[in-house]
């Protein structure tokens, strides 16, 4: 298969600020590929390298051509800072936008899609911030894009909005379309994509499917004990430790939580609320690109095939 979106060893500096220090990938066509990241960690930079609308160090290719030469109505682009007129309504904007393509959508039927109907001919400086993002988004689907760029397409969206947005971006990319998004929101990385990207001071550290990052990199499952109790003083088959007012107990399997509450009987330690959770997402962003208590030095991960070098582990 031919791969949609191609990146070699990009570089991008600003100054003496190393905005991109080498980043390559491939994306299949087809592929919903979502980019996740601490601020200034160069998401934007890459979306706009492979957008051909900055200069970068480094091939780039979209549908095997130089982004700059491919014909614009198979691509859509929803920037991250994208500030339309605010005195145009929603469907003037997007007919607007629309009007730019020899062959667009029906634009109602793109305020369908996000959700904005009802909002349809309020000015754009009177939508809520998630009525705006929409329309935003709803910019970027007018001429029914093959590959669709969507940098942080959720931010200041409402939780119900995000999730009817995630609906038409699953129906997106069900339809063929190759989607590569931006995100601080592990949730949505996790449900859309099928291959989550971290980046890193400007380095790609890690790349895989969602799940096999978080048991390559998500660490152990934790039950989490509102307790007293010393772990020293408990008869525990599991790592154990305190952390504030709780006793943190890792890699518990859920059937045995009832071991746990056993020991503490046993050592006639009182306890309130017990929680477990499996490592998700989230862990792994946090022991990757820092921000967690257990950093992992993604330094020691080969780049090259995003799996940790020998000796790092
Ligand atoms: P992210 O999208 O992950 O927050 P950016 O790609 O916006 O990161 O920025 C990466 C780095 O490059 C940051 O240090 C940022 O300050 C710098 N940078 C980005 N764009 C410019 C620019 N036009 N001029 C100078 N520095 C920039």
């Amino acid at each position: 298969m031919t791969a949609t979106l191609v990146a070699e060893d990009v570089r991008r500096t600003y100054g003496d600020t190393v905005a991109l220090d080498g980043v390559s990938l491939s994306v299949d066509a087809g592929e919903v590929f979502a980019l996740v990241g601490p601020n200034g960690a160069g998401k934007t930079t890459l979306v706009r390298a492979l957008t051909g609308t900055t200069d970068a160090e480094g091939p780039v290719a979209v549908f095997g051509a130089d982004p700059r030469e491919v014909d614009r109505e198979r691509i859509g682009l929803l920037p991250q800072a994208f500030d339309p007129p605010a005195r145009l309504t929603a469907r003037e904007l997007l007919t607007y936008y629309a009007g730019l393509y020899d062959d667009s959508r029906d634009v109602d039927a793109v305020l369908a899609d996000v959700g904005l109907t009802g909002a349809a001919d309020t000015w754009y400086e009177n939508l809520s911030g998630g009525q705006r993002r929409r329309t935003c988004v709803g910019a970027a689907l007018v001429n029914d894009p093959d590959l669709l760029f969507l940098d942080e397409p959720t931010t200041g969206i409402d939780p119900a909005g995000r999730r009817s947005l995630w609906d038409l971006l699953e129906s997106l990319a069900a339809g063929g379309a190759t989607i590569f998004l931006t995100t601080h929101d592990m949730a949505e990385a996790h449900r859309l994509a099928d291959r989550v990207g971290l980046l890193a001071d400007g380095r790609l550290v890690a790349v895989d499917e969602p799940d096999a990052l978080v048991a390559e990199y998500g660490g152990e499952s934790r039950l989490v004990v509102e307790t007293d109790a010393d772990p020293a003083a408990l008869d525990l088959p599991y790592p154990a430790e305190r952390s504030g007012d709780s006793l943190v107990v890792s890699d518990v399997p859920p059937e045995a939580i009832g071991d746990v509450v056993d020991a503490l009987d046993a050592a006639g330690a009182s306890y309130d609320a017990l929680s477990w959770s499996e490592p998700d997402l989230e862990d792994v962003y946090l022991r990757l690109a820092g921000g967690g208590g257990d950093e992992y030095d993604y330094r020691g991960i080969d780049r090259a095939t995003a799996t940790p070098a020998e000796g790092e582990r």
